[in-house]
């Protein structure tokens, strides 16, 4: 097992004509329903993290850039092409565009494989399947945006009638800035609800994955969505991202990302009081009990982390077990993380890619020699797999506790954290201690032990007997330093809707 044995097939492994001829198209920024050259003439190299050899480059858009992508996103947020829509014009607008990601799912599934390290397949089911049902949900949205009438008891205007009409205003431009776990799902997770609220955008996608985000540029136009509705402008965080934070014609800013960049992006879009919606890092517990059932509890715990190569936001990265299960428990979970297959993305019986860059990889390898140095037991993984591209091995790291560091900080990679617990108070206390409050998971067979137990916890998504579960309809978010606001739902039309009350007096 292990990259070693497919290094050769790797370096030949070719991609599809499709996918080919997409990476051979020189690379530009979508502004104003056109590519067009960033100013800054510089270039972001792409690497294919399985071999570590470029594939492609993006252009380094900066200011300037976005300063063009924000006035044109404005001047169609003001367009009658845009506003005069129906709202069922902007449903069927999202629906084709949902078609459209369908027909070029083997295409974009591809193409995210290749540029994030992720598995084709999952790819396909998780990433391409789950934009297509988010762009689907949310077009039913934009004919569902409504307000309410309210009969105030206000009495400074005697002998008026008095009605008020509190309705919802689209936002306005809205910049959206997303990481490179789920390129192709953030971007759709921030446009959709935009689109279906009658804002209009500028996306910049991650600078080590910026390639499903360009090609769904493509299909947005395809679609029928009117030019400026949508912008994407590749780039750096410090330049393209800052330049969209600080924008005073940008009204909200919708982030995904690490809590570090959150809380410089919250602070700065205070300056001009943007809306801004935060959805940040996170280091959620995954608990289980004496009654849960293994059989389920040992490979749900460990898809709880080894998911996406721990590459998730929700990642279960901090194991609580039950000290009367602890030894099958861990003997399990381990033996069942050495069996992982971690390979290629392309190669079909890969269940954990690389992760997505170099610089990820020397992360994550730190974070395990930090581990072992405050004490941790090493119990499987912790070192890199092959001699290319950026696989880390899955890890498991026992004996914790929760003054260490790997315990507190988000590594973001295939390694969690096990300790036992005593009692459920001891449980649910460790899994508070965090600064960190975005998904959590409880294992029981008991309904009532799994209940108290969820009720208890800090965190934004709670799940029983299952872990990483979302649901377009469901809001996601999180408590603590994990975010502000809740995604998905109808939670999401709010974030880009403006309330606004009308006073009639008649
Ligand atoms: P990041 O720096 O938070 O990047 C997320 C996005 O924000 C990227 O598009 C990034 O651009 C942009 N950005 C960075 N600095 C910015 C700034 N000053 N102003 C505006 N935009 C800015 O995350 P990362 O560097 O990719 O990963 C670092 C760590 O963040 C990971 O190890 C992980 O712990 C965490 N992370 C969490 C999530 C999550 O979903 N919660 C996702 C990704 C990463 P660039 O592409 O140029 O960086
Ligand atoms: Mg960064």
């Amino acid at each position: 097992m292990g990259v070693s044995t497919v290094t050769q097939q790797q370096s030949n492994h070719q991609p599809s004509a499709a996918v080919a001829a997409f990476l051979r198209r020189p690379k530009q920024l979508w502004i104003d329903g056109t590519w067009v050259d960033s100013v800054s003439g510089r270039a972001i190299e792409v690497y294919d993290p399985a071999t570590g050899r470029q594939i492609d480059s993006v252009q380094a858009g900066v200011a300037a850039d976005v300063d063009r992508a924000v006035a044109a996103a404005s001047a169609a947020f003001e367009s009658a092409a845009w506003r005069g829509l129906r709202p069922a014009d902007r449903e069927a607008l999202l629906w084709r565009l949902s078609d459209l990601v369908a027909r070029d799912a083997d295409i974009l599934a591809e193409l995210e494989s290749l540029d994030n390290g992720k598995p084709v397949g999952l790819a396909r089911m998780v990433d391409v399947n789950g934009a297509v049902e988010y762009l689907r949900y949310m077009a039913g949205w934009a004919t569902k945006i409504h307000g309410r009438v309210i009969h105030p008891s206000f009495a400074g205007l005697p002998g008026a009638e008095i009605t008020v009409n509190a309705v919802r205003d689209p936002v306005g431009v809205v910049g959206q800035i997303v990481p490179w776990n789920f390129p192709l799902l953030m971007a759709v997770w921030k446009l959709a609800p935009a689109l279906a609220a009658g804002c209009t955008c500028v996306l910049k996608p991650a600078e080590q994955t910026s390639l499903t985000a360009l090609y769904l540029a493509e299909l947005v136009a395809e679609a029928g969505f009117p030019a400026g509705v949508v912008n994407v402008v590749t780039g750096l965080g410090h330049e393209a991202g800052a330049a969209l934070v600080a924008h005073p014609d940008v009204a909200k800013i919708a982030f995904t990302g690490s809590t570090e960049v959150g809380k410089i992006i919250g602070r700065g879009c205070m300056d001009t009081m943007k809306r801004v919606s935060l959805e940040l890092g996170g280091k959620s517990p995954v608990i289980v009990c004496a009654d849960a059932d293994l059989d389920k509890a040992i490979p749900g715990a460990a898809m709880a982390i080894f998911f996406n190569a721990g590459q998730v936001c929700t990642a279960g990265s901090r194991l609580y077990v039950d000290a009367k299960i602890y030894e099958p428990f861990m003997a399990g979970i381990a033996a069942f993380a050495s069996g992982i297959k971690v390979g290629p993305g392309w190669a079909p019986d890969t269940q954990m890619g690389p992760l997505v860059s170099a610089e990820q990889q020397a992360r994550v390898l730190s974070y395990i020699e930090i581990g072992k140095a405050e004490g941790g037991e090493l119990l499987v993984g912790g070192e890199a797999q092959g001699d290319e591209g950026y696989f880390v091995k899955p890890t498991i790291l026992a004996n914790v506790n929760p003054a260490m560091r790997v315990v507190r900080e988000e590594i973001f990679g295939p390694v969690v954290v096990a300790q036992k617990f005593a009692t459920i108070d001891e449980a649910v206390k460790l899994a508070n201690t965090s600064d960190y409050g975005l998904g959590a998971s409880v294992w029981s067979e008991g309904l009532s032990t799994a209940h108290r137990i969820a009720s208890r916890l800090q965190a934004g998504s709670v799940w029983v007997n299952c872990h990483n579960a979302i649901d377009p309809a469901v809001p996601f978010g999180g408590f603590k330093q994990s975010g502000l606001g809740r995604e998905h739902g109808e939670e999401a039309i709010n974030l880009h809707t403006e309330p606004k009350s009308i006073w009639y007096a008649v």
